[in-house]
């Protein structure tokens, strides 16, 4: 009986929580904190929330396609983040529009300083992926690596471009080949490994196809004349065309 009543109450908190995930967002902007054992402080939350609404304000401004309705969810996570400001984030969903934001508390030992140096440029990166309909669960592109590189890409100047935080796992170290880099992920089967190639390659190198995207659409920018609004209207096809490949 226990037992049965154990699995009653976890099949019901699975259903609410299935029921929260696909809920429809309220309309506009809502910042949801996700609480588990890690949590944000009442100041950290509202540095957190003002950061979004005003970055959600902004990409609003430069990308019309931006979903009306967007709902992000925060939470802390213990992952290594330093490559990236200590804070990464993923769009789950396109419709609904749903961003997941982890922020480290191993960044610097410091949640408050994630925040301030790594949570604008992620939103800036994942909102212009929901521009775009790069999306995990329900995503409008199709398969490939080099479809990756060119979104991913993409995002990541454009957050660079506006609000200026650059972090170097985003770029082809100075020691390497770019070139062939692009070249490789070009020559990739449609089918090719995505952790692989898109974060920890068994050679050593991490994180190819965002290094390589940054590399492509700067090269797109300079030979085109287009500045990086301009090329997100493009096809992954025609960024990598303006670039020369
Ligand atoms: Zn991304």
């Amino acid at each position: 009986m226990n037992l049965l009543r154990s699995i009653l109450s976890v099949l019901f908190v699975l259903t609410i929580s299935s029921y929260n995930h696909n809920k429809p967002n309220k309309p506009g902007l809502e910042v949801v904190i996700k609480e588990d054992t890690n949590q944000f402080s009442q100041s950290q939350i509202k540095v957190a929330n003002e950061i979004i609404i005003n970055a959600e304000k902004k990409v609003r401004g430069l990308l019309p396609n931006l979903p009306k309705d967007i709902k992000v969810i925060i939470e802390i996570v213990d992952w290594d983040l330093n490559a990236v400001g200590g804070v990464t984030g993923r769009t789950e969903t396109n419709n609904p529009a749903i961003v997941a934001i982890q922020v480290s508390n191993k960044f610097k030992g410091d949640i408050s300083n994630a925040l301030d140096i790594g949570l604008e440029s992620t939103i800036f990166h994942e909102f212009h992926h929901l521009s775009r309909g790069w999306a995990i669960q329900d995503n409008k592109f199709e398969r490939g690596i080099s479809i990756a590189m060119v979104n991913e890409g993409l995002a990541v100047i454009f957050a660079e471009e506006y609000t200026n935080a650059v972090f170097e796992e985003n770029h082809v170290p100075k020691d390497a080949d770019a070139d062939a880099w692009v070249k490789e992920i070009l020559g990739l089967s449609k089918y090719a490994d995505y952790q692989k190639w898109m974060f920890k390659h068994p050679d050593g190198r991490t994180s190819i196809g965002y290094r390589s995207g940054t590399f492509l659409v700067r090269q797109a920018m300079a030979k085109s004349g287009k500045n990086i609004l301009e090329l997100s209207n493009l096809t992954p096809n025609e960024i990598i065309k303006l670039a020369g490949y």
